[in-house]
């Protein structure tokens, strides 16, 4: 790989086909495989990364939103694409991009099914979501037989899949919620069953599921973070490969003394000689201001710079003192080593949070 000349995003998809194949490996040969690629695939590109994954044979493609999963029609993707939190405004827009909500409460079932009988749809594949105590979205158990006898009320539409979430499968010391959580969407399932006369698709583990609780795989995994590279553990991270490397470049850099400061609000000052280096990122690009001021750093040449001062909206500055550098070196912020868990852990957050925020103003490249 040619260095970095300026900021960019360097996407690896061997490591995402790496990912997959791992994920899948930990699945029964019959187990279909979605693959979540909301918020620009975790921050990455959800075109390029739904079209390889496509062409990998995933069985379905998940996003929040219906302009996200309009977008991935756009761009060439004909598998099944289930939209998790879609909003009745865009009902129409959904229908005529063949995307597949996901229904949790029932104004939202009563709105699709009159949008969906002005359009003469019969048999639109909708996907009925339960909460089972992640309390977020979700019919409860309760509303079972009221949901069934409107949906049996209908040739508009037909249930593709049921399916929860789960609140904890990373935390192994929420063991006990996590398999009441499983335990009450088999009871959920068995009734919804038995009333509705037909078996719909099950789905209940995102990728932390996938890798704890192989009892609740059922007929389809929904998987994001691990696609990208992490598993929410050191054990799992060891298996997965991260697919994005931040990097940029050296733009300047400056020799200050004693009593000199550092960027905006002077909120670095210096006790001594030192060199700092500045660099093409900032908050705008995804690098939030809770990073500044020595909790984030970058690599340069294999060593480690903390970011000095404020981040400004384009830029940081990062102390390189003992670093042998020079303007137009590359500098990594995040990738293998140090991953983005690393670089967030530093400000108390999680991989996902860094990784989605880094902003569409970041060149993306892609490396196979
Ligand atoms: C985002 C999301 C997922 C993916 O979760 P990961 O932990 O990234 O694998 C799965 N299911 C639902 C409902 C989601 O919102």
């Amino acid at each position: 790989m040619p260095k970095a000349q300026e900021t960019v995003l360097e996407i690896n998809l061997k490591a995402l086909k790496h990912n997959f194949e791992h994920l899948k490996s930990k699945l029964k040969p019959d187990t279909k495989f979605l693959a979540v690629v909301k918020a620009f695939a975790y921050g990455s590109d959800a075109s390029k990364i739904a079209i390889y994954l496509q062409n990998l044979n995933v069985n379905y493609f998940a996003v929040a939103y219906i302009n996200e999963g309009i977008a991935l029609r756009e761009a060439g993707i004909t598998q099944p694409i289930l939209v998790l939190h879609p909003q009745t405004v865009n009902f129409k827009l959904l229908i005529e991009h063949c995307l597949e909500p996901s229904i949790y409460n029932i104004k939202i079932l009563n709105e699709f099914i009159n949008i969906a009988s002005a359009q003469n749809q019969s048999n639109y594949p909708i996907h009925i979501k339960f909460n089972t105590g992640l309390n977020r979205l979700g019919f409860s158990e309760k509303d079972v037989s009221n949901v069934v006898s409107k949906l049996k009320s209908t040739k508009t539409v037909k249930v593709k899949s049921i399916f929860s979430h789960l609140a904890a499968s990373e935390d192994l010391n929420e063991k006990e919620f996590t398999l009441y959580q499983i335990d009450t969407f088999k009871h959920i399932a068995k009734k919804f069953i038995d009333l509705i006369g037909y078996k719909p698709i099950m789905h209940m583990c995102n990728t932390s599921g996938i890798l704890n609780y192989p009892e609740a795989h059922f007929d389809m995994v929904r998987s994001g973070i691990g696609l990208y590279g992490f598993g929410n553990s050191k054990k799992e991270n060891q298996n997965l490969k991260p697919i994005g490397t931040l990097k940029t470049v050296i733009s300047q850099i400056h020799t200050i003394t004693k009593g000199d400061s550092v960027g905006y609000n002077r909120s670095f000052k210096s006790n001594g000689l030192l060199k700092t280096a500045t660099l093409p990122i900032g908050h705008a690009d995804g690098i939030g201001r809770q990073y500044g001021n020595g909790k984030g750093f970058v690599t340069i040449n294999g060593q480690k710079a903390p970011i000095i001062g404020n981040v400004c909206m384009d830029m940081i500055m990062v102390n390189i003192t003992n670093i042998d550098c020079k303007e137009g070196d590359e500098v990594i912020i995040f990738g293998e080593n140090p991953t983005a868990e690393n670089l967030a852990s530093q400000v108390h957050t999680i991989s996902y949070e860094l990784i989605t925020s880094i902003s569409q103003r970041v060149k993306r490249i892609f490396v196979s």
